[in-house]
């Protein structure tokens, strides 16, 4: 089998500065296998597509059952890559997930299989980034009574995990700005997000699980001491309190004795290692659209389980990645939990695939198609900028 054309796609926006970026690539069999690179927001776009342009022309003309040797060229042939970061591992991420969907379609099996079958039928998932409401028309949360709303809809829904930011915005209107989220928060500041975490423990009762989430706005100081208030209403875990960085995430985890995630700024096996080996990360959050594929992300996911270290899959992209997640998450034995993000809910996300994986009470089911089981739809070409390879 050998590849033969490249299609690249850049989507209309789905929000303002949020356009997905897709890749499409078509063998001489006829089967094709569809990839996204999940920089598709965070001011990252023309880059994403850029590494994309860069590297589709390596992969010409290879036969793409061959996805470690492919891996290997795009590694070794882009200068940046050695020890790179997102753009160049995002691009190489995109391709790697198209693979291995054209790899499941030729063999006739879903993607968890080549994985090594099915350690689990489905898959708790956790309602994330309520801060932003759920629907069409949110508006962010703001009183104590707002984020008890969220949290209800949530728990509504059949959710008994949420992950929310209780620091993001401003009680009367915007957001508070960085400054005031790093060093130490002030103390009306800290009344604030307290009672915003009291009245959500107090909706939801003690038997849903409650994630905090904080985006590296906070830093050592901030993180440690708005952890150590927050940990009386019970925090399952807590996520990026500081910049990604070994030392840091170990400190906040040693004074506030709250297990630590962090991942989707941390891209590679190489940057992953020093974590798991000072213990810095209880569970790890890789992005399979710009961590290295499903390839490389498998890897990250068994050197975490030498450490036992816990998996959950950062999901915000389409639901073209949400789907290769469900797969890796389904074939690992260190699964955690799924994230089902809210931010990405929206009707002019979900109708760029052809097929959109909801929860059921809560739990996900894995896709049985071929490869991936999902795919770009028709209108999405027809609505987005393509630049063909071949
Ligand atoms: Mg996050």
């Amino acid at each position: 089998m050998k590849i033969t054309k490249i299609d690249l796609l850049f989507s209309n926006p789905v929000e303002d500065g949020w356009r997905p970026l897709f890749c499409r690539v078509y063998t001489d069999t006829g089967i094709y296998g569809d990839g996204e690179v999940a920089l598709s927001y965070g001011d990252t776009l023309n880059a994403a597509f850029g590494i994309m342009k860069d590297l589709a022309p390596m992969l010409i003309g290879m036969d793409p059952l061959d996805h470690e040797v492919i891996w290997q060229k795009m590694y070794r042939h882009c200068f940046f890559a050695l020890n790179g970061g997102p753009i160049t591992f995002g691009g190489m991420s995109a391709f790697d997930m198209a693979l291995w969907d054209i790899k499941g379609k030729a063999f006739n099996v879903p993607l968890y299989k080549l994985l090594g079958g099915k350690q689990r039928n489905s898959l708790r998932a956790y309602a994330s980034q309520l801060q932003n409401d759920w629907g069409e028309n949110r508006k962010p949360a703001r009183t104590p009574e707002d984020y008890a709303r969220v949290a209800r809809i949530a728990v509504e829904k059949g959710f008994d995990a949420i992950k929310i930011n209780f620091l993001t915005f401003h009680p009367k209107n915007g957001r508070y700005h960085e400054t005031e989220q790093t060093a130490f928060l002030s103390p009306s500041y800290m009344e604030t997000v307290e009672a915003r975490i009291a009245a959500v423990r107090q909706e939801v009762g003690k038997n849903v699980d409650i994630i905090l989430e904080n985006h590296c706005y906070t830093d050592k100081l901030s993180a440690t001491q708005y952890g150590n208030m927050a940990k009386k209403y019970g925090i399952l875990y807590y996520e990026e309190p500081t910049t990604p960085h070994p030392d840091l995430l170990s400190y906040v985890h040693k004074e506030t004795g709250i297990p630590v995630a962090s991942g989707e700024r941390i891209y590679s096996r190489w940057q992953y290692r020093q974590y798991f080996e000072e213990n810095s990360i209880q569970i790890i959050q890789p992005d399979i659209g710009n961590c290295g594929g499903i390839t490389e992300v498998k890897k990250i996911c068994d050197m975490a389980y030498l450490y036992e270290t816990g998996v959950q899959i950062h999901v915000c992209g389409s639901p073209l990645v949400t789907a290769a997640s469900l797969h890796l998450e389904a074939a690992i034995p260190n699964f955690v939990i799924h994230e089902y993000n809210v931010n990405t809910s929206m009707p002019k996300m979900t109708s760029l695939t052809k097929y959109n994986y909801e929860p059921v009470n809560g739990q996900f089911s894995i896709p049985e198609l071929p490869g991936i089981g999902n795919e770009i739809a028709e209108e999405t070409f027809k609505n987005s900028e393509v630049v063909t390879i071949q």
